[in-house]
């Protein structure tokens, strides 16, 4: 396979920055590739080599100076790591912050990184993957994957983050699965996959207003507030008060977008 960074290297130099079109479709940035060669894998040790990470580099330092948002995979703290020394180095001539730069799903993201990013701005994206595949994380990481994601870490290191399900090919798209995986630390068949479990406002806050950050959307989406959109859900049970183990069995009985009703349960 060719090497795609001069291809992408003169696509960047030529681009625009991503303008917001309409309130449905919205072009946000690069992601959730930015750079094939240096794309990890959870189930394989990271590699790397000077040559792509000088074109990762190239690719970064136009990426930041044309003004993209990107949104990068990257799962293991060695990745992280290795992507953070040259995003720091980027950061220097063009800074990050106003850009929001992503780590998506950060599994093993370590509490050195994520200072670093915190440093850059940078938050993180994760995803509930071990819903489905959390014994896959256990037999691949032992013991280790009880920490993976390190939700309360991250919450607790100051860095944004935000919850969802990276498709529907990765994790049921239900976000009330993620959010009782978020509460629960359990997979699909009922077992305990992971133990950084947070509360249920955290993992709401996350999965809400912390998304809408990530869209550039926080002045009309992420809460029901006067002057945002009027994009809202009426579920069948109180998602504050319900048993824990509940949270995955709430419906929606009415779902509203821009102020028109889209949908009615047909129970209701
Ligand atoms: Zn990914």
């Amino acid at each position: 396979m060719p090497d795609p960074h001069h291809k992408l290297l003169k696509q960047l130099k030529s681009s625009s920055p991503p303008v917001r079109k309409d309130d449905y479709y919205q072009l946000i940035g690069i992601g959730e590739t930015f750079y094939r060669p240096l794309h990890d894998n959870t189930y394989r040790d990271f590699k790397t080599n000077p040559k792509h990470s000088a074109n990762l580099r190239e690719l970064a330092d136009i990426a930041a100076r044309k003004g993209w948002h990107v949104h990068m995979h990257a799962t293991h703290d060695k990745s992280i790591s290795h992507f953070l020394d040259i995003f720091e180095k980027v950061h220097k001539t063009t800074p990050l912050t106003p850009l929001r730069w992503v780590f998506a799903h950060a599994d093993a993201v370590g509490p050195g990184s994520l200072a670093r990013m915190r440093a850059l701005g940078m938050m993180v994206a994760i995803h509930s993957r071990t819903t489905i595949q959390g014994r896959m994380y256990h037999k691949k990481f032992g013991k280790k994957a009880l920490g993976m994601p390190p939700l309360r870490a991250i919450r607790d290191s100051g860095v944004r983050w935000g919850i969802g399900t990276d498709t529907f090919g990765v994790a049921p798209y239900n976000p009330f699965y993620t959010l009782w995986w978020a509460t629960t630390g359990k997979m699909l068949d009922g077992s305990v996959v992971h133990n950084q479990t947070v509360s249920r406002e955290d993992a709401l806050r996350a999965h809400t207003r912390s998304n809408a950050y990530f869209l550039f959307q926080e002045d009309n989406l992420g809460s029901i507030e006067k002057g945002k959109l009027a994009d809202l859900v009426i579920l069948d049970r109180d998602y504050m008060t319900v048993p824990l183990d509940e949270i995955k069995e709430i419906r929606p009985t009415m779902t509203m977008v821009g102020g028109k009703v889209v949908y009615r349960s047909s129970s209701e």
